[in-house]
Formats: C-alpha cells, sequence, structure tokens
C-alpha cells in the first residue's frame, strides 16, 4: 500500500466515524459500555450522601439524555446521565447531591441550595464547571 492511499483510507475511515457519530450509533455503544459504571457510582455516591440527609428514594434510573444531567420525579425517582461516569468525581458528587436535595426541596429556592451546600458547599464553582461540558 502506498502512503497515498494509505492516507484516502484513514480519510475514509473517518469519515465513516463521524457520520456514525453523526447517527447517534457510536453513542449508543458508548452509553451501553458506560451506563453500569454510572449505576455503580451513583448508587455508592447515593447511599454515602444519605447518611447525612436521610431522605427517601425510589427507582434510580441511568438515561442517555443529551442535556441533563439528572432528573427527579414527585414519585421520588431519580435519573441520571451516563455521561456521570466520565467526568470528575467532584462533578458527581454534585449531581448526586442536586438531584437528592430535590427529595427535601421540589424546587431550587434558596432553602434548596442552602441544603445542597451543607454537604457540596463549592456547589456554585462545579455547577459552572458542569454546564461548561459539552454533551
Ligand atoms: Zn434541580
Amino acid at each position: 500500500m502506498t502512503i497515498h492511499s494509505w492516507v484516502w483510507r484513514r480519510v475514509r475511515i473517518r469519515k465513516v466515524r463521524v457520520r456514525a457519530v453523526r447517527r447517534g450509533a457510536s453513542g449508543r455503544l458508548e452509553y451501553l459500555k458506560y451506563k453500569e459504571v454510572a449505576r455503580d457510582l451513583v448508587l455508592r455516591k447515593l447511599a454515602e450522601f444519605n447518611l447525612f440527609y436521610n431522605f427517601k428514594y425510589n427507582r434510580i434510573s441511568i438515561k442517555n439524555h443529551k442535556s441533563r444531567w439528572g432528573s427527579c420525579s414527585k414519585k421520588g425517582n431519580l435519573n441520571f446521565n451516563y455521561r456521570l461516569a466520565l467526568v470528575p468525581e467532584s462533578l458527581v458528587d454534585y449531581v448526586v447531591v442536586h438531584e437528592l436535595c430535590h427529595l427535601g426541596e421540589f424546587n431550587h429556592s434558596k432553602n434548596f441550595w442552602n441544603l445542597v451546600a451543607q454537604t457540596v458547599p463549592n456547589y456554585l464553582e462545579l455547577r459552572n464547571r458542569l454546564h461548561k461540558i459539552n454533551m
């Protein structure tokens, strides 16, 4: 194989890969790959922080959301983004505590943020870092 044809082969492979990413094929694979890692991590963090908060939660789900790191339903079900498996641990702490605190305050009031600050005092800095990450 000449250098020239080797380069063109690489370019073609890259193009196919970019198309796959656009279609979400590799996104799906990445989700399947990291889902259980994220679940283990989130469950461990929830148990750890709930020693302090002592809230009641129901089902924990790991999702492939495109624009949210976590959410909390009125029924006490917590959802988390699988990408938590791929970010620094301090950011995982923030997201887990954020959703956990919604079980006590189902809003973003001053009381809610005070609750978050009890275990994550630098939550503002972490929230900013999180918002800068492209999903
Ligand atoms: Zn929230």
